[in-house]
């Protein structure tokens, strides 16, 4: 099999506020030309790069608010979140778990530091993706997904090397828990100083990375520093990280969906007629209720 090669790699951009709770840098879709259909299925990515809060008695975050047409997925890295939608689903999400929302026909949901964790202040440092649904499913259920750290699928990499954990997809065989509604895979790959992982991902599926922790090169030749994404080309199938101090990659590669995306604000559909539609739908309470 060919070697995928770096398209390039992307700094993270100025951060800016999501709430009061959420300091983010944009990669997906305004950094380089990482627009909606550069990285389809992924729509949207958020990196609450590591920040301190400190400590609050009242816990920042983002009120109520509306999504319809795709999924949110938030991976805690540091720190804790606290999550409620009107559908019902909600949970707690701390250090390594992933929290995964099926928005699709339309919910409102609010997401705030967790109210113990904000008392104390800490840390933080969090990715939230938005993944988008193909057509035939953006008026599914909602449903919501909490993946613990505790059980999630993990490949342990030889010589002491770390481990890759898998939220959703496949690596080596083994899956992930997350079920999703296109192929899609996501992995933090957690790798000692030295260590080396092999990927591989068909040439079509849009591929790239984001250091979370630590420095590492790609395929042997492509320095790649903490916070720094790196696009994969869509040619060849397989590249290798190197560890060159201990680090954790978020790793995300997805087969596009390839149809058109109408998006405003927190709608994200195939045609302004459906926009429209999801507006209309939620100033006349469409989305059901949840208490601020
Ligand atoms: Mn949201």
């Amino acid at each position: 099999m060919a070697t995928k090669p770096v398209e390039i790699v992307v700094n993270p951009r100025e951060p800016h506020f999501v709430g009061d709770g959420f300091r983010v840098h944009n990669f997906i879709p305004s950094a380089y030309r990482l627009d909606m259909q550069r990285m389809d299925p992924i729509i949207m990515l958020d990196y609450n790069s590591k920040f301190y809060f400190d400590p609050s008695d009242t816990p920042r975050g983002v009120g109520v608010h509306p999504h319809r047409g795709f999924e949110t997925v938030t991976i805690a890295y540091k720190g804790k979140v606290e999550h409620h939608d009107s559908s019902g689903g909600g949970g707690i999400i701390g250090e390594g778990d992933v929290q995964w929302m099926t928005a699709a026909s339309g919910v409102l949901h609010k997401e705030f530091h967790e109210r113990e964790w904000s008392k104390k202040g800490g840390d933080f440092q969090m990715v939230q993706l938005w993944v988008n649904l193909p057509a035939k499913d953006k008026m599914s259920t909602p449903k919501y997904q909490a993946i613990e750290n505790a059980t999630m699928s993990r490949y342990v990499l030889e010589d002491n090397g770390g481990e890759i954990e898998i939220i959703a997809g496949e690596y080596k065989g083994i899956k992930g828990s997350a079920s999703t509604f296109t192929p899609l895979h996501l992995f933090n790959a957690k790798l000692h100083k030295n260590a080396l992982a092999t990927f591989d991902f068909p040439k079509h599926f849009n591929t790239a990375l984001l250091v979370i922790e630590g420095e590492i090169i790609v395929n042997e030749s492509e320095p790649v520093k903490e916070d720094q994404f790196v696009l994969m080309a869509n040619e060849g199938e397989t590249f290798t990280i190197k560890a060159t101090a201990d680090a954790i990659v978020l790793v995300l590669s997805g087969e596009p969906i390839g149809e058109p995306i109408a998006a405003h604000g927190p709608f994200v559909m195939n045609t302004k007629q459906e926009l429209i539609q999801a507006f209309d739908d939620f100033n006349k309470g469409k989305f059901g209720y949840l208490e601020e």
